[in-house]
């Protein structure tokens, strides 16, 4: 199994791309903690997955809960190995993409939560001998997006340069950080622009495949960045989008 032994924690992994890997990585061996805002959710992702998954209660932009989840972790599972930093919220909501208050929700959840996120594990998995990071940016971390928020493409382009900045600077720790960028995935919990099926088949005209992707083929590529197959892999990012980049 590809990562037998390995004990990760999943932001954001009630639901979509997360449980998607949650479940990819307890097949694969791993001991995964599943963590989430949505407590309900997330209880029946960890309990589908059964002994080797574990709920936590997370909100990633509060520093303590994060400081909570990765202590729970290493008291259940005696250590940490991978941390994929999922939780996002869609900038696509909004009424008004240049709302203040938006700009801050936005940022907090998707930029400082994977600072958060990095801050706790980093000392956990250097305890450890190493770990690998695997961060959710986005096409839209890389070119600008049309009907979102302009914090979106902002938190998800800091995505990406942490995770350059944290596989340069924890490299003699061991620890490899990479990022990966979907592109047009089902719609996203917190989507509304984007969800509007005028416009996902306005969007679709834009991917070479012609298709949305699918939650598992995002999985597998966090999975291979979570794996030791990946091994000499760090500051590298991994376009998960039907070709839209290739343009
Ligand atoms: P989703 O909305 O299905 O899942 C996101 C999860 O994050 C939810 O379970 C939600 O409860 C959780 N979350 C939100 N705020 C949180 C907080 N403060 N603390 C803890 N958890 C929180 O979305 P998804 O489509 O699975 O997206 C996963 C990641 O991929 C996100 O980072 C997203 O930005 C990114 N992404 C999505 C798409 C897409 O089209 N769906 C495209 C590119 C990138």
């Amino acid at each position: 199994m590809r990562l037998a032994n390995k004990v990760a924690i999943i932001s954001g992994a009630s639901s979509g791309m997360g449980a998607a890997t949650a479940r990819m990585f307890a097949r694969e061996g791993a001991k995964v903690v599943v963590a989430d805002v949505l407590e309900h959710e997330g209880r029946q992702v960890a309990e589908g997955i059964g002994a080797s998954a574990r709920f936590e209660l997370l909100d990633v932009t509060k520093e303590e809960s994060w400081a909570a989840v990765v202590a729970a972790t290493t008291s259940h599972f005696g250590k940490l190995d991978v941390l994929v930093n999922n939780a996002g919220i869609s900038g696509s909501a909004e009424q008004d993409f240049y709302s203040t208050e938006a700009w801050h929700r936005i940022m907090a959840v998707n930029a400082t939560g994977v600072f958060f996120g990095m801050k706790y594990a980093i000392p956990a998995m250097a305890a450890n001998g190493g770990g690998s990071i695997i961060n959710l940016s986005s096409i839209a971390g890389i070119i600008g997006s049309e009907h979102v928020h302009v914090a979106y493409n902002a938190s998800k382009a800091a995505v990406r340069l942490m995770t350059k900045w944290a596989a340069v600077q924890h490299a003699k720790d061991n620890i490899r950080a990479n990022s990966v960028h979907p592109g047009i995935m089902p719609p996203m919990r917190t989507s509304g622009r984007t969800a509007d099926p005028a416009i996902r088949a306005e969007r679709m005209g834009t991917i070479p495949m012609r298709r949305p992707g699918e939650v598992d083929e995002v999985a597998y590529a966090i999975l291979f960045l979570a794996s030791d197959e990946s091994s000499y892999i760090t500051g590298s990012e991994i376009h998960v989008d039907g070709g839209v980049l290739a343009i």
